[in-house]
């Protein structure tokens, strides 16, 4: 049974609907009451199988590949696992449009794989955010993830990197504002730094403690690497610490990404009815 985003209760027992197969739920604790339902539309389920692929090439298929994921229209984007019905939900924003939808289940999808309920950490919001930019752009949505990647630039300035890196994905209710613009551009600059494929290494290499292992991952690298990893990953960087009134190129007005999605937000991400089930 999917929860309530809002609350995180479980849901009351839902209704299929005979003509179409969605499956319906509606919360019994809000008011006004929010309907989740599960995700029927082909081009979108097509979308999630060709996400876990492309997620299975870049970071290995995650241990528990045979958990089915449940796709399902919510309040926001969300990945949540939920061990007792051996299943993961993911939740998307209902009354997204297709690319927004795209762009949700390539984010979440990597969490499915990578993140798995139990990794909360900055890396991984910033390499689900590459993970979403790159499959809109392999699959015939160059201009759209363009869109967004500015839209990320943008978000950015009100971040700095200090903030990113203090936030707490796992105890925090609320994320810094620009938190994942912040993240999605620490993304892009380590891309260029290192490449995509010494990057995405970053996904699976854990502490024993089941955090991901920045410096060991940074000291793996080449020397020269390294020192284009230290200045992509400190704060007094200038482009890490951008002021509100800062002018960057490259700035947008605000009409262009007044369509973006609804981002994760409050305790968003791979969070929630995970941690509660944890
Ligand atoms: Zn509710
Ligand atoms: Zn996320």
């Amino acid at each position: 049974m999917p929860r309530c985003q809002r609350t995180f209760e479980r849901l009351p027992e839902g209704a299929t609907s005979p003509g179409t197969g969605v499956r319906r739920w509606v919360c019994a604790c809000c008011d006004p009451p929010e309907a989740y339902e599960t995700l029927r539309d082909p081009d979108l389920l097509h979308y999630a199988g060709l996400a876990e692929n492309a997620c299975a090439a870049d970071f290995g298929r995650p241990a528990d590949a045979s958990r089915p994921t449940l796709l399902l229209l919510g309040l926001r984007p969300e990945c949540v696992l939920e061990p007792v019905d051996r299943r993961y939900d993911i939740y998307l924003a209902r009354g997204s449009d297709p690319l927004q939808m795209r762009l949700q289940i390539g984010h979440e999808v990597f969490h499915r794989c990578c993140s798995q309920g139990r990794v909360f950490h900055w890396t991984h919001e910033m390499l689900a955010c590459l993970v979403s930019l790159r499959l809109l752009r392999r699959h015939g949505a160059a201009d759209y993830a363009a869109r967004e990647e500015a839209r990320y630039r943008e978000e950015a300035r009100a971040c700095p990197l200090a903030a990113l890196l203090a936030a707490d994905p796992w105890a925090s209710a609320e994320y810094p504002p620009g938190y994942y613009g912040r993240a999605c551009v620490v993304g892009l600059a380590l891309s260029e730094a290192v490449g995509w494929d010494r990057l995405r290494r970053l996904a699976r290499r854990l502490t024993p403690a089941g955090v991901p292992d920045v410096a060991g991952w940074r000291d793996s690298l080449p020397p020269d690497m390294r020192i284009a990893v230290d200045t992509c990953l400190s704060p007094d960087t200038p482009e890490n610490t951008p002021f509100p009134n800062r002018t960057t190129s490259g700035t947008i007005p605000d009409t262009d990404f007044s369509g973006g999605p609804p981002s994760e937000s409050a305790g968003g991400g791979t969070g929630g009815a995970a941690r509660a089930a944890a």
